[in-house]
Formats: structure tokens, sequence, C-alpha cells
């Protein structure tokens, strides 16, 4: 099914207006669930990311700097309630680029709505501190935006890693440009159009369509930007780190994972079935804290497994708007990587118990949920990112066994546990090496919940208030005040060794 023409936008959007790319080339975005073309999106390149810089420069230095925050916090909360009015337009929009069930797109713009709402609630509440230095100093910090903000995302939930970087950057009083993936630019560019709507002062949101050595590489490499958010894969995130490097400037890497879900034989296993199913099949796998290995107490573990496939099995899959399950792979080229590790998986002499190519779609990039036993966890479909609907199951014989195998991995995102034993719970809690860790749920937390990774999972944190320090810097004022007190010997020494200069 193809996207009313209304829906789309094929122009850049830079400084409020719908632009076409200065290099006069386009790429197709493509309905994963039919193959179909849905729109021509113009391919960016150096020169649409120089001008949406300089746009956002001009954003900051001017309007939306003079906004008072409690202003900047009531525009905020009018993208929230235009976004809300018109979730499902938004849902289907993601539904035809993705491939994801409409509900699932809608809960992920009733996200989007959440992530505006949050940090306009923020955005008058981001203040500094007073430093005690006695009575003859004032000494407080200011909190300031950074200026340009970047923000380079994947495929996976297009609108969501938008805003979810997005909101916290505006509230704090940054511009943004922002470059979708490639795979499924329609919903960033949607989001313009809430944008000019409201009026915004021109520059404050721009978004460069095009491909990641272009378009992105030129963004994460431009020198007028301020900071850089990245969300991806660890390879590109590299790129983007060195590019950093080169000028100088904060970044936050939110990257990939292999993150565990770990079950013991004392927790309610049926239900334990049903979140370990939705750890790895919500989205057919394709979320960075997918619960993709599977650590299964021996005593347990061929009753365990039998209801996981019981579950794996009943799962309906299809086009994304026709209300399945589950839905394709997001294209082509992600749906043969996924298929090639399930081959790597059979070569590597995991037993395969379900799963594998879906049957019966001529078309689409579907595949079945699928389930490896006997997996080692030195297997490549134990260590690296399949970023697909594919379970690698693991078994332990003791709690200190199952963290060992936790932790052993270079990726540190998420980590699921499920346990009646409150002290194992929290035990493994603490020793397990991931930043976002889950007891008897999985995917669960909100908005203020700290999101991010440890080891190769990335740098940084979003979400939740911490995410305004990385889209503000701290200044520190000192001032003198008052008489100068009476001294004893207020000589030179005095004066060359100030007492406030710490280092
Ligand atoms: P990717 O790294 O291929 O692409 C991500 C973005 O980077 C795209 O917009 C792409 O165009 C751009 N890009 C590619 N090469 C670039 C370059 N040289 N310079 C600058 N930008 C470049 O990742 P992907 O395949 O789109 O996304 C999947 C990955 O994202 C997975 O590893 C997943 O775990 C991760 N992810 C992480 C989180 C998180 O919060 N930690 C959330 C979602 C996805």
């Amino acid at each position: 099914m193809s996207a009313p023409a209304s829906e789309v936008h094929p122009k850049l959007f830079i400084a409020n207006e719908w632009r076409p790319s200065h290099t006069g080339q386009t790429f197709e975005t493509v309905d994963p669930s039919t193959e179909e073309v849905i729109a021509s999106i113009p391919r960016g390149g150096a020169e649409d990311v120089d001008e949406a810089v300089s746009a956002a420069r001009e954003a900051f230095n001017g309007p939306w700097r003079r906004l008072t925050p409690e202003d900047r916090a009531r525009f905020l909360y009018q993208v929230a309630r235009s976004l809300e009015s018109r979730l499902e337009e938004f849902a289907r929009l993601e539904t035809l680029d993705t491939g994801k069930p409409l509900q699932h797109s809608r809960n992920e713009i009733r996200n989007c709505v959440r992530y505006f709402d949050y940090y306009a609630g923020a955005a008058d509440k981001i203040h500094g501190e007073t430093i005690p230095l006695g009575p003859n100093y004032l000494d407080y910090t200011v909190r300031e935006p950074l200026g340009v903000t970047a923000h380079i995302v994947p495929w996976n939930v297009p609108l969501g890693m938008v805003c979810r970087s997005l909101a916290p950057a505006l509230a704090a009083g940054n511009a943004a440009v922002v470059k979708p993936a490639e795979q499924t630019p329609l919903t960033a560019l949607k989001l313009a159009e809430l944008f000019l709507e409201l009026d915004a002062p021109p520059g404050v949101y721009n978004v460069v369509t095009g491909f990641g050595e272009e378009a992105g590489r030129a963004l994460s490499e431009h020198p007028g930007i301020d900071s850089i958010t990245f969300t991806g894969s660890v390879e590109t995130g590299r790129a983007v780190l060195r590019a950093a490097a080169e000028h100088v400037r904060p970044v936050v890497l939110e990257l990939g994972g292999k993150s565990p879900q770990v079950v013991f034989a004392d927790c309610d296993l049926d239900f334990a079935a049903d979140e370990v199913a939705k750890g790895i099949y919500s989205n057919s796998g394709q979320y960075c804290d997918a619960g993709s290995r599977l650590l299964i107490d021996g005593s347990i573990k061929e009753p365990f497994l039998e209801k996981v496939i019981e579950r794996a099995r009943a799962i309906k899959l299809g086009a994304g708007m026709d209300e399945p399950d589950m839905g394709p792979l997001v294209s082509e080229e992600h749906f043969k990587r996924v298929l090639g590790y399930i081959e790597v998986g059979n070569k590597e002499g995991a037993r395969m118990l379900t799963g594998g190519r879906a049957e019966g779609f001529e078309r689409g990039y579907f595949v079945a949920p699928t389930i490896f036993d006997e997996v080692e966890s030195n297997m490549r479909i134990a260590q690296e990112e399949i970023f697909g609907p594919v379970l690698a199951t693991l078994s332990f014989g003791s709690e200190v066994e199952a963290i060992e195998i936790a932790n052993d991995s270079s990726y540190g995102l998420a980590a699921g546990i499920f346990t009646r034993d409150i002290d194992r719970a929290l035990r493994f809690a603490s020793e397990i090496q991931a930043g976002y860790v889950m007891i008897n749920e999985y995917f669960s937390g909100g908005m203020g919940s700290p999101f991010g990774g440890y080891k190769q999972s990335g740098i940084g944190r979003e979400r939740g208030l911490i995410a305004l320090d990385n889209y503000t810097q701290i200044k520190n004022v000192v001032v003198k005040v008052g008489q100068r007190l009476p001294r004893r010997s207020a000589g030179i020494q005095d004066a060359l060794a100030p007492i406030t200069k710490p280092g």
C-alpha cells in the first residue's frame, strides 16, 4: 500500500523551508511488507548539511535563544499536542516505512508525544548551583545550551529515536539538525510539518535526508556543530567518535547490544516465557535492547524452552498495516544479513528448534521467530548482534555461571532476570555489566529511566533528567563581593596564591 502523496515530503527541511537537495539526486524508500517503492527522497550531501547547520546556528543565535525557558516549554507542549492529535497519521506512515505492526507504531508515536511532554516540563528547571566559598565570594553555575546539536538516527524506531534526543536538546535551548536513516526517513520529515504549523523560529529543527557515508558523514564531520548524538551500530559509532575527536566536541553514542534474559527455576515460568518471547520478537528483534540471549537454569531447560517455542510458533506474521503480531525486517539488505546469521548458527553447530525464513510470503522481508539451542557462549550467534528475531539459548548450572555467561559479551546495554528470589535479583543487578537492568519484566521503564550502555554499547545516557546534561554545558561564575576584610599580612605571597584556584 502506498502512502497518499500528501503524507510524504520528498524534500529536505531547512530553515522552515522544503528544499530540494543540491546533489539533485534521490533515493527510494521501500515498504518492506510489499517491496513497493513509497517515495523518492533527496539524497542530501555536504552542501545541504552546511545550509542546515547555518540555519540552526541562526536560530540559536537569534529568536530561539531569546525565548524564555517558559516559552520554550510552551512550544514543546504544543509540539506534543499537535503530534498527539495526528497520532494515527504518523503511526500509519511509520508502519508503511518500517513494516512494523500498526499498534506498535501507535505506541512508538505515543512515546514521542511523551518525550516532548517530559522535556517541556523540564525546560524551565534546568538550573545551576551555588558553590559555598565563604562570605567574600558568590560562586554560581549556569547550565547553558551547546548551540547546534546534530542527531544521527537508525531505522528501527525512526521517529522515536529522533524525539528521544531532539526533545531534551530543544528544551535546553539548542537548535538541531537531524539525519534520519535512509531506510526510514518519512516521519522525521513529517515532524517538520508540526514545526511549520506552530510557527517555530526557522532553523530550530532541520532535516537532511541521505546516506550515511554522505549526509551522515558530512554532518558528523561538520565544524559548525557543537555536539553529536549518534544512535546506530558500533562500527558507525567509531567513525562518529573519530570525527568528533577532530573538533573536540561532545558525543553521545547509543549503540548495539546482545542482551541476556536470565531465567531461574523459581520464577513464574509461563509469565517468563511470555516476557522472553516479547523481549526478542517485538519489532522483529530489531531493538537495540532485544533480549537476544536466553540463559536458562539447566534444571528447567527443556520444559521452559517448550513454552518459548510454543509462543514463537503462535506469532502471526504479516504486513504491518494488517495488524499482525510481527512484521517483516526493514530492508532486503538486513533480511539477507539476518538469514546469513541463521546459516552461521547452523554451521557453528547450534540446533535450530524453530524459525528460519518465513514461508508463505511471495514478497516482503519476513523471517519467522527463530530459536537456537545448544549455543556456546563463544559462537558468533551468541556474541554478535543479529538485530532480528533470532534467540540464542544457553544454559547454566549456578548463579555464578549465569552471571559469567551474561557478562561474556563486548556489549553491555540491557539485561533481564526472572526469579522470585529478591536477593538473587539484586545480586544480579549489581554484578551485571549493563546499563539497564530489568527484574521480572522485559522492556519496563519510562521516559525518566536513563537508558544507555556499558562497554561497547555506548557512551552517555538518554532519557530522564540526566539526558539534559548531554545538551548543556556548565559555566561557573565567581564574584568577589563586599569590602576587603582587614588581614594580618596581605603580602605579595597571598596575592600570588589565590585560595580559589584549585587546579
Ligand atoms: P548504522 O550505524 O548503519 O546507521 C545509523 C545511522 O548512521 C543512519 O542514519 C546512517 O545513515 C548513519 N551513518 C552510516 N554511516 C555513517 C557515517 N560514516 N557517518 C555518519 N553517519 C553514518 O545503524 P543501523 O543499521 O541503522 O541501526 C541499527 C543499530 O542501531 C543496531 O546496532 C542497534 O542496536 C543500534 N541502536 C541502538 C539504540 C540505543 O539506544 N542504544 C537504539 C536503536 C538502535
